[in-house]
């Protein structure tokens, strides 16, 4: 323990030998103190003992650091560069002027001027050339190329060969291990953020405005990072394009997916009522021969000595009704064959339910079928379009039709009902006892072109769901005690009904 802490007085006393005082850096890591030692051997490695002038390499070192975001370095080496301590660890160095450490930082970048002035110089000498002197033209040329080695090393190889050609062999790798010295030194003092200014350079701060201005807030202080962050930027950016892209086209199938489908539906209502014509058409006749019924029993009325006015009144009232009924069908049938834009009205899902039924009936009759109605009352009124929903009824009645028109023994009960689910949402259920749902087949109903009918399209469930998916709701089949098929869906709830 003794030795250890007798190693690390004679180790800061090293250093404070060299500089005129123990720089943070060095008492940093308390945690392995032991690395705070082995950065020392680098640095007097790389740095203090580099056979290259203290002024040559105090200046670069202020100038590189402009370079990094941590502003630790900038700060401790123009301290020395201005006699806070002593440049590169040298007692004899001559001190730099104020004004000569912000002309210094106020030197432009690399990527700020032409690099070929500052490169041809460097290719132009057929010798090497001592290190030059502060300030001199020959200095700017390599701290200019040496910069860019700095920051960009590996889009540097013209910069590199400059300086290799400028400072021959030798010097030119004391170069480059100085660089990577202060490479070390940035990234060391990245990773520990702790790292404060030492009190003689806060005090340097404190009384010098415009030096301090420059070396807290360098707009070159982000450059170091500068290529990894474009390049990050650059990435996300094309990711971002792709992205866009792929969701630009995703889109525009959904789009034609959609139109392809509201098609399909419109050709399915078609078909569907194709296949309904004779039921319909005899729906439709039965009020036309009931209105002729009323109307020759009105001329009857008329003939009778004395004309009967109130036989004909009510006769007359007859076949407005009958007429009425029939232009009603023709109304829903038009409807629900027309091509219409969705739309979203509030609609009462009992009276839409009802209207299915009043066309559907012949056709059930026909098949022997009965038709029982459990219509809650005072549902909530849905929001949604009517002939699409009235579609989803239509398909599954019909379904149900089909389903129970093959069974030949036991009853032919067709069951719609209404009420709310157990979050309030209006729930529909279409039951029949035909045949029922095969577990294996029960998740392909809702498939597109999924039939067991010799003519079926196998459009019909798979329309009715994207029908009911697009008024937020949800359609399933469910499995029921006993024989026959249940379909149901919800549909959220619009307004309420007053
Ligand atoms: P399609 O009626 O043209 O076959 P659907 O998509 O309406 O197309 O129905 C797909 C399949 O689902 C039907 O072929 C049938 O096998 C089955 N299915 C639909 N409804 C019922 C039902 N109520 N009972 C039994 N099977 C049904």
């Amino acid at each position: 323990m003794l030795q250890e802490s007798s190693d690390r007085s004679a180790f800061q006393q090293a250093v404070s030998n060299r500089f005129g005082l123990v720089p943070n850096i060095f008492q940093s890591a308390p945690d392995a103190p032991e690395l705070a030692q082995r950065l020392w051997d680098i640095a007097r490695e790389l740095y203090l003992d580099k056979p290259i002038p203290s002024l040559f390499k105090e200046r670069l070192l202020v100038y590189l650091s402009r370079f990094c975001e941590v502003r630790y370095c900038i700060v401790r080496h123009c301290g020395f560069l201005i006699g806070f301590g002593h440049s590169s660890g040298d007692r004899l160095v001559q001190v730099e002027s104020v004004a000569q450490a912000i002309k210094l930082l106020k030197t432009p970048t690399p990527w700020e001027r032409d690099l070929n002035g500052v490169l041809l110089p460097l290719e132009a000498m057929s010798t090497p050339m001592d290190w030059p002197d502060p300030e001199t033209d020959l200095e700017d040329c390599l701290f200019a190329a040496a910069t860019v080695a700095f920051v960009e090393p590996l889009r540097s190889d013209r910069e590199r060969a400059a300086l290799r050609n400028a400072l021959g062999g030798q010097r030119f790798e004391h170069l480059m291990g100085l660089l990577t010295f202060m490479h070390a030194v940035h990234y060391w003092t990245k990773i520990h953020p702790d790292l404060g200014f030492e009190d003689d350079v806060r005090q340097m701060l404190d009384q010098q405005e415009e030096l301090a201005r420059l070396l807290l807030e360098d707009r070159e202080a982000a450059r170091g990072e500068m290529g990894v962050r474009l390049l990050d930027e650059l990435n996300l950016l094309r990711d971002l394009n792709e992205r866009h892209e792929l969701e630009k086209a995703k889109q525009a199938l959904e789009e034609r997916y959609h139109e392809v489908e509201m098609e399909l539906a419109h050709v399915n209502r078609v078909t569907t009522m194709g296949q309904l014509a004779a039921s319909i058409s005899h729906e439709v006749t039965q009020p036309i021969a009931a209105a002729g019924t009323y109307a020759h029993a009105a001329l009857r009325w008329l003939d009778a000595q004395p004309p009967d006015l109130e036989g004909v009144r009510q006769s007359l009232g007859g076949v407005v009704k009958a007429t009425n009924q029939a232009a009603d069908i023709i109304d829903r049938i038009r409807a629900l064959i027309k091509k219409a834009p969705l739309r979203k009205d509030a609609l009462e899902i009992n009276e839409a339910i009802l209207e299915i039924i009043a066309l559907t009936r012949a056709e059930v009759v026909k098949n022997g079928i009965s038709v029982q109605t459990q219509l809650a009352e005072g549902l909530p009124l849905v929001q949604g379009d009517r002939v699409q929903l009235q579609q989803v009824i239509l398909n599954l009645i019909i379904n149900a039709v089909e389903a129970m028109s093959g069974v030949s023994d036991g009853s032919r009960e067709l069951l719609i009902g209404t009420g709310k689910d157990a979050s309030g949402r209006v729930l529909v259920t279409v039951q029949d006892c035909g045949p029922g749902l095969n577990p294996e087949s029960v998740d392909r109903l809702f498939d597109a072109f999924y039939t067991t009918k010799p003519g079926g399209m196998g459009m019909g469930l798979s329309i009715c769901r994207s029908i009911v998916e697009a008024h937020e709701g949800r359609l399933w089949a469910s499995r029921t005690a006993g024989p026959g098929a249940t379909i149901q869906f919800t549909l959220p709830v619009g307004e309420a009904t007053t």
